[in-house]
């Protein structure tokens, strides 16, 4: 595996493959774990020339703490990249991603960015899609792979690269949450939980399940599932629920108490031990 640090040797490992070659790319922020590999084996599995990014983007982070707190293992990272087959890993530095000359961009990204991770995030989806519509500059990918785990990012960098006119050029491929054993959905940040909250937060999956099972069998009101969601996870050990919602295909918020209700996916962010977990389910 080629590891590049700045945008010369990353140009330059480019055009050496770049002869009717599709580059697929992941982005990461390091602390890798089986969810990022799995995006590593979809590019793959495609054939495609595989560079993955390892960059802890400052900018997308709202709270100081988070960011300091991050986990950070690059060699643990290059060893598990180079298992899986990545071909190229790309380590920049904040000033190679963003030179102190660099204008960030504003992207219309509309009401997905005020709702849900926007909403408890402020700035944090403009914080992503900076950059990753910088390292789409840099790198020129043929696919983007991403992790359904982060459903609304998946939506906001997919308006991104819409906006941008990235299509048909970039190409993004949506993958699978990758759960461990339990179904608790694999985070950099379960690092930072005891093993007596990584079994607590497997309420997560459960009440996603519960509800997706009540909502397919018409058994409940979304009022009701939305409540009895929230009293499980804060019963569970969860010291807050910062949502638990439906939204539509559109990806719109759906109002609980309306008549008109088709939910095509649930999502839910909570924090145990400090640590703020995010999980999804599609219906
Ligand atoms: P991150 O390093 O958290 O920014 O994540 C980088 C990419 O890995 C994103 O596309 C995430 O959605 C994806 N990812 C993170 N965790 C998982 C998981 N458990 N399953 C699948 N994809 C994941």
């Amino acid at each position: 595996m080629e590891i590049v640090e700045n945008i010369n040797e990353l140009t330059s490992y480019i055009s050496s493959v770049k002869t009717n070659v599709n580059i697929g790319f992941v982005p990461t922020m390091g602390a890798l774990h089986e969810g990022h590999l799995n995006l590593i084996k979809a590019s793959k599995l495609n054939g495609d020339i595989t560079i993955c990014s390892v960059f802890v983007n400052k900018i997308q982070f709202n709270n100081e703490e988070d960011f300091i707190k991050y986990p950070k293992n690059i060699d643990q990272d290059i060893e598990l990249l180079q298992q899986a087959g990545c071909d190229c890993l790309f380590i920049p530095t904040q000033e190679i991603v963003f030179p102190l000359d660099y204008v960030f961009e504003n992207f219309e990204l509309g009401n997905i960015e005020e709702i849900l991770e926007g909403f408890y995030r402020p700035g944090h989806f403009q914080g992503v899609c900076n950059v990753v519509n910088r390292l789409i500059n840099l790198i020129h990918p043929n696919k983007l792979y991403l992790g359904i785990k982060d459903l609304q990012q998946c939506k906001v960098i997919e308006k991104m690269i819409h906006l941008e006119k990235y299509e048909p050029t970039v190409e993004l491929v949506y993958c699978d949450t990758i759960r461990n054993e339990k179904g608790l959905a694999l985070s950099s940040r379960n690092k930072r939980l005891s093993k007596d909250a990584q079994e607590k937060a497997l309420i997560l999956i459960e009440t996603l399940k519960s509800a997706k099972d009540q909502i397919s069998n018409k058994r409940n009101q979304l009022y009701n599932i939305h409540q009895l969601a929230i009293d499980a996870i804060l019963n569970n050990g969860f010291e807050s629920v910062d949502y638990f919602e439906f939204v539509d295909q559109d990806f719109q918020l759906i109002d609980h108490q309306s008549t008109e209700q088709n939910p095509a996916f649930i999502l839910t962010a909570a924090t145990i031990e400090g640590v703020r977990l995010i999980d999804n389910i599609i219906l």
